[in-house]
């Protein structure tokens, strides 16, 4: 039987071209000359009619550097930006694409120089080096032929050998990777996402600089998958030990990320895509750079942060594996700074782990995310983390000095002396008023006339419970209860579940705890449970609406509560509750959860207590209704405010737009205050507007009493209320109430310097 025109089958993962393709590289010649015979070897060798080159330059331009098949006068004529045409289309997204019918694809674009109008089919890969794009690889063939995922697999191994091939060629010189080199120079100013607060200065260190692989073409296969599987062998032993030595493990969330980031060492999937890649021709490391490259155009087309997390899981063991194969595992500590900033694209669990933890002063990431592996670690060792740093991997050179603002996300690259010693004086001035702020402790939250204010924590991690004990807190005002949920693979049981509460309580050690019930859906994505796509999250299919649709989950973690408060007190409340009909929905799973309880013969909690969080505008117009049938309110000022005002509280460019110290906002809250007073019932603010000492003045102004804010905010806070007169600012916040203003912000502050209240 003959092979259909075209590709031959039998190429596949041909190791006769890679072997071509290595004595290439190493022998003589210009680099166009070795360009132009390595894009006629390849069309030789895959029966196509076209094969061509595209690089990279700088400015984001594809430039045709070789071509085996297009008119050669379109070499180094035909450029295109990186998004246009579908050779643009490749490099932006770093994945292959292999068409029958090119012309057909809506991002075809033509260009007349090359006569490319009479071949039908297009397979092009992109060429990655280190998780950059350097240029794209194209065959194209005259009849419409369906690649197979063989081939396309096959052209990204050769595509590999070509990104080994060019790399410190002096054709890069001119391209992008060229151009880059000549920055970093100049001061740098980037911004990014906080994923861990605080303020750090320091040396920069670019993360895994340096793994060069220059054995790509495999001698005897047979060898390279013993090499690799005396590596993987290695490296989980490796693992093993530095997981049961590591602090960090012992406990909490970050414990469970840990565990599974090992589970994954030993992932049938992945170990078998490295052997096929071997078997194919490539030596062990370079089979696992391969699956690697694979795995971050994966990672760059995925928005679910779950499941980028799971990927950045799967490229940390890639590199912890090139380290095992290389030799390179052992890290020179002396020779890294005592004062580290560490620089990466990503970063897993167990790498941040790999690094000094005394020299290490912040991490930045041209990637990550909140609910990242990496930054829950981060947050277990304190260590200031910015994430989705764009341009950082290119701008940062080793040994530049960095500043890493926390606060704000700014990162500054190679700042003057000038700023860098204002950055000193502020963190001095900042580590100063820590020192003031501690001296609180141990001390009432009493205002100066005599009246209690509660302080409570947000408690999303096991890791913030610590500071219960250690904080001046009264209790916890909100448990967020998905964290736990959103980094499992699979929804926790209810022993899972009861576990995780009986410790919160444990932990709190008989203060109040508020278990607020999932509040998943938007952004918030658990893998296990999606919703679909929606126009607007924060509005959409969300929190108790979910837990109403879906009772059994909603069913399950009130059996789990119940399970862990068996004998104490047990406060829980129902997130975006809507209307009061929505409300006494929920109540009635939870009379059924303990009607279940009770005919089990279980032990329920001595106390059960029921509140609603007021996010939603329509709920505060209910009160009358609400209060008496429930046994506390939380005012969700995060979404409450952005309800009141249609502004999405994520979006950077209304950030500033609207003051939640608006009379607006203030008298809505001084309205639900007062209707709560009357009925009796604990009303407690548990959103951002609660941790900031102007703004948490402001809401004790409108008669709350009880502030439940992220640990650190505490003393601050608590210092506030001590240097207060509630009467007072309650009559002041009366008048500024009635001004036509867009902000009482600036009221706000003189009056609290004319009375010396600490801000
Ligand atoms: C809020 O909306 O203010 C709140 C505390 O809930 P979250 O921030 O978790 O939505
Ligand atoms: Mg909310």
């Amino acid at each position: 039987m003959s092979a259909p025109p075209g590709i031959d089958p039998g190429w596949a993962g041909s190791r006769r071209l890679l072997r071509l393709l290595r004595d290439l590289m190493k022998g003589k010649g210009s680099s166009q000359t070795r360009l132009d015979k390595v894009v006629d070897l390849i069309a030789q060798d895959i029966v196509a009619e076209v094969c061509s080159i595209y690089l990279l330059r700088s400015g984001d331009v594809l430039e045709l550097f070789a071509t085996k098949g297009l008119k050669p006068a379109a070499v180094h004529k035909t450029r295109m930006r990186v998004a246009q045409g579908l050779v643009g289309l490749i490099a932006a997204q770093a994945r292959p694409v292999a068409l029958a019918d090119a012309q057909s694809h809506p991002n075809f674009a033509y260009f007349p120089e090359t006569g490319e109008e009479v071949y039908q089919s297009l397979m092009g890969v992109p060429i990655m080096r280190g998780g950059r794009v350097l240029g794209v690889l194209v065959v194209q063939n005259r009849t419409q032929r369906n690649y197979t995922e063989e081939e396309v697999e096959a052209l990204e191994t050769v595509a590999m050998v070509l990104a080994e091939m060019l790399t410190g060629d002096s054709l890069l010189d001119v391209t992008a990777a060229g151009s880059a080199a000549a920055a970093g120079t100049m001061p740098a100013r980037l911004s990014g996402m906080v994923l861990n607060e605080g303020l750090a200065i320091g040396t920069a260190v670019p993360h895994q600089r340096g793994i060069v692989i220059t054995q790509v073409v495999a001698e005897d296969p047979e060898a390279e998958l013993r090499r690799l599987d005396g590596a993987l062998g290695k490296m989980r032993e490796a693992l093993d030990v530095m997981l049961a030595r590591s602090d960090v493990a012992r406990d909490g969330e970050h414990r469970e990320v840990l565990e599974t980031y090992r589970m994954f060492a030993d992932d049938r999937g992945w170990m078998r895509r490295m052997h096929d890649a071997v078997r194919g021709g490539l030596t062990a490391e370079a089979a696992v750079q391969k699956i690697q490259n694979e795995t971050r155009a994966r990672m760059a087309a995925i928005k679910d942060p779950y499941l980028r997390a799971r990927l950045a899981d799967l490229d940390d063991l890639g590199n912890r594996l090139l380290h095992h194969l290389l030799g390179l595992e052992e890290k020179r500590e002396e020779d890294l700074p005592n004062d580290m900033v560490l620089i990466a694209a990503d970063l897993g669990p167990a790498e941040l782990l790999d690094y000094d933890q005394s020299r290490l002063r912040a991490v930045v990431l041209e990637h990550g995310a909140p609910t990242s592996h990496v930054a829950i670690v981060a947050r277990a060792l304190q260590i200031p983390m910015i994430g989705r740093c764009g341009g950082i991997g290119t701008e940062v050179r080793e040994g530049d000095r960095v500043i890493v603002d926390g606060e704000t996300g700014q990162v500054l690259l190679r700042p003057s002396p000038a700023v860098l010693a204002g950055f000193a004086e502020s963190m001095a001035n900042k580590e100063r008023q820590r020192e003031a702020y501690r001296a609180v402790r141990g001390l009432p939250s009493v205002s100066r006339d005599g009246e209690a204010v509660s302080l409570l924590i947000n408690a999303g991690l096991m890791i913030d419970l610590p500071h219960l004990r250690d904080g001046g807190a009264e209790g916890i005002g909100l448990c967020r209860t998905e964290v736990p949920f959103m980094i499992r693979d699979s929804f926790p049981d209810v022993p899972t579940q009861t576990e995780i509460y009986s410790k919160i309580l444990d932990t709190a050690d008989g203060k109040p705890v508020v278990f607020r019930t999932l509040d998943v859906g938007g952004d918030k994505v658990l893998p296990y449970w999606r919703g679909g796509d929606e126009e607007n999250p924060a509005m959409g299919w969300r929190a108790i609406r979910i837990g109403l649709d879906r009772p059994a989950l909603l069913r399950r973690q009130l059996r789990a509560l119940l399970h862990a408060a068996a004998g104490r007190t047990l406060s829980v409340m129902f997130p975006m509750v809507s209307d009061v009909a929505e409300f006494e929905a929920a109540k009635d799973l939870l009379q059924r959860e303990i009607e279940r309880e009770k005919a089990f013969g279980d032990r329920l909690p001595a106390q059960i207590r029921v509140g609603a969080m007021l996010e939603v505008p329509a709920l505060a117009l209910q009160l009358p209704q609400l209060l008496p049938r429930c046994d506390f309110v939380s005012l969700g000022t995060n979404d409450l405010v952005q309800f009141l005002f249609a502004a999405d509280r994520g979006n950077p460019r209304l950030a500033r737009r609207y003051d939640a110290l608006s009379p607006a906002v203030l008298g809505f809250i001084r309205q639900i205050a007062r209707q709560a007073a009357e009925h009796g019932k604990p009303l407690t603010a548990c959103g951002e507007m609660a941790g900031h000492p102007l703004e948490a003045m402001a809401l004790i102004g409108c008669g709350i009493q009880r502030l439940s804010m992220a640990p650190q905010a505490i003393d601050p806070v608590k210092t506030m209320v001590r240097g207060l007169e509630v009467e007072p600012l309650r009559d002041c916040i009366n008048q500024l109430l009635t001004l036509p203003d867009h902000s009482i912000r600036e009221q706000l502050k003189s009056y609290a310097s004319d009375r010396d209240v600490p801000i």
